[in-house]
């Protein structure tokens, strides 16, 4: 099978793998004072230490969570109770954000919250002028994410963390597609609060981070004990903990050779997929991760094209892992104001590291294969050639 699914997950590193199996035998609860419970505690803090050098930040602004959709939550929570406590209801926000974002900020609307959903332009771009035209005298929090899962974009963070710092507005970024991929620093980034997930770059899944800058008060999701600085209850994850930093570690000590590579295979299949009459790409091409390619083909069913390429040995995606398997089309591409019937027929691929230039030949040979069939049994696509309706690529 070819794997190009790696926006959804990764497969754990070796590397990291061996570090868990460390996190195994390092049994003991970091809170015990005796020799074994502080053997996981050293080991903790190393962990903490490698995770906050890789982002620019210190260790203390490191919080452990159980991945990034607790880290959006959790970081979200937060600002909002600092708003609130200074009579600040008014967050900034995006429409093309992942649920974990946009499903919170339902419920901090229930609560009393105005939310602004900035629009995203047709390149999948959100800039620092339109975050910082919405911003209010009572705006407590902006929360862009870094990159976009789907599509792939770049978001200016350092621009739009810069206009938050004038204004003294809060600023998230949902940065779990960005990091271990591309170079994340949270001072040069001007960031308050990020997330980020280990199973993202390579690490064990149901493990991440949210780091808060130095001052800024995190609210409790999880009350209990005192771990995390009182800020996250229940006793540490060591072996996830101990694989997520030695999978960060690893994906920054490579970041340069790997986006080569990455960046080579997409931009050859951006090149073959554009060949394909009546598609277009998705996303910013040069604001854009190394290993997103992501189209919408006319006239076709992006479900029926994922269940083809799998039989031809293709892992894809149409878009989030979270919306498939729902018959709505993706919020990402609606926001992009992509219209229904091109949103439903979309195809991303995300690459990785073990992906090679051979897979890719294989999957330019494929890919135009199964849009040509599904196309030619489409009723839609017959009306589209016989002029009845007319193309909208
Ligand atoms: C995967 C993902 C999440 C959720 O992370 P989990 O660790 O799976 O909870 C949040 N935001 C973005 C942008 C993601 O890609």
């Amino acid at each position: 099978m070819i794997y190009a699914d790696h926006a959804a997950t990764t497969k754990m590193s070796a590397t990291a793998m061996a570090a868990m199996v460390k996190g195994w035998e390092v049994y003991g609860n970091p809170s015990s004072l005796h020799t074994i419970g502080q053997e996981a505690a050293v080991v903790l803090q190393q962990a903490r230490e490698q995770i906050a050098a890789c982002l620019d930040a210190d260790p203390k602004e490191i919080y452990f969570t159980s991945g990034g959709s607790e880290a959006d939550n959790q970081a979200l929570r937060s600002a909002a109770a600092i708003g609130k406590r200074q009579g600040k209801m008014h967050i900034i926000s995006t429409a093309f954000e992942h649920h974990a974002i946009l499903h919170c900020l339902e419920e901090l609307k229930a609560e009393g919250f105005s939310v602004t959903l900035l629009d995203v332009h047709e390149n999948g771009m959100v800039t620092a002028e339109q975050v910082e035209a919405a911003i209010q005298p009572d705006t407590c929090l902006v929360s862009v994410m870094y990159a976009n899962n789907e599509i792939g974009s770049v978001m200016p963070i350092a621009e739009i963390g810069a206009v938050c710092r004038k204004h003294n507005v809060l600023f998230h970024t949902d940065a779990v597609q960005a990091v271990g991929h591309i170079p994340v620093s949270v001072k040069n980034d001007n960031i308050d609060l990020l997330s980020l997930s280990a199973h993202k770059f390579h690490g064990p899944k149901g493990i991440g981070v949210l780091y808060a800058k130095k001052g800024v008060r995190l609210y409790t999701l999880i009350a209990g004990g005192a771990q995390e600085r009182g800020k996250r209850a229940g006793t540490e994850n060591i072996p996830a903990i101990l694989g997520m930093a030695a999978a960060l570690q690893e994906a920054c000590d490579h970041m340069e050779e790997n986006t080569q590579h990455c960046k080579a295979l997409r931009d050859r299949l951006i090149a073959g997929l554009s060949q394909i009459p009546h598609s277009v790409l998705n996303g910013d091409p040069l604001h854009r991760l190394p290993s997103n390619v992501h189209f919408c083909f006319e006239g076709i069913e992006g479900e029926s094209l994922l269940l083809l390429l799998d039989q031809k040995g293709i892992c894809a995606s149409s878009g989030s892992a979270c919306t498939s398997g729902s018959l709505d089309p993706s919020h990402v591409l609606l926001a992009i104001g992509r219209p229904h019937e091109i949103a439903h027929g979309s195809l991303r691929l995300s690459l990785g590291e073990e992906n090679t230039m051979a897979e890719v030949e294989y999957m330019l040979e494929a890919i135009p294969e199964v849009v040509s069939y599904l196309r030619n049994m489409s009723p839609v696509w017959r009306d589209l050639t016989s002029g009845k309706k007319s193309f909208l690529l």
